[in-house]
């Protein structure tokens, strides 16, 4: 999910090596963020097996790669990898303990109903109403593969049910109405046309 409103505060997220705490960081890859049209998105994932120190790392780049795109929830095929884990951050990184790592995630449970506008930063420039539980329950594991729930509400149960979607090979657009999702492909295709996709 996209949020430009808090882009003053992903503008800090650090890039090359960089003090925190106390602790020197590893220098952070930044993924450029595949966009609508590369069919990775639209393939369901493989389930991650192996959690390891680069796996952790790539956690790590996610987020990093996240932040200077100004999301608040990144999938791994967004950043061109069929790989089922994705990151959450709802503060942007205004908060080192809201970072979630999702690794394997289900949902095991959701109630309730809240249709919001949502973006995706594959399909920039491009919102659209959607309807999604209010309260969800994920199962998942962590970077260093430990099992986890995590219950959400609001925001971080859409960006969850957002980034699952993601994992599954499924857009926002497929949650839009049949008018309005054309009307976005259409758009989409005039702007690569012109070569600004
Ligand atoms: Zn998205």
């Amino acid at each position: 999910m996209s949020d430009k409103s808090t882009s003053s505060e992903a503008a800090a997220s650090p890039a090359p090596a960089s003090v925190d705490a106390g602790v020197v960081v590893a220098p952070r890859k930044i993924y450029p963020i595949v966009k609508y049209g590369d069919p990775i998105l639209e393939k369901p994932t493989v389930a991650v097996k192996k959690f390891d120190a680069d796996f952790e790392q790539l956690t790590e780049d996610m987020f990093a790669s996240m932040y200077a795109a100004q999301g608040v929830g990144l999938a791994a095929p967004q950043i061109g990898l069929n790989l089922r884990v994705a990151v959450v951050d709802v503060t942007v990184g205004k908060n080192p303990e809201a970072k979630i790592v999702l690794a394997n995630p289900e949902i095991i449970h959701a109630e309730g109903e809240v249709r919001e506008e949502e973006g995706c930063l594959s399909i920039p420039g491009f919102r659209g109403y959607v309807m999604r539980p209010q309260f969800v329950t994920v199962k998942a594991q962590n970077a260093k593969g430990e099992s986890f729930e995590i219950r959400a509400e609001n925001l971080m149960a859409r960006a969850f049910c957002h980034e699952i979607d993601h994992l599954n090979g499924i857009l926002f657009l497929q949650h839009l109405s049949m008018l309005k999702r054309d009307l976005i492909k259409r758009k989409i295709k005039k702007l690569k046309k012109q070569g600004e996709w």
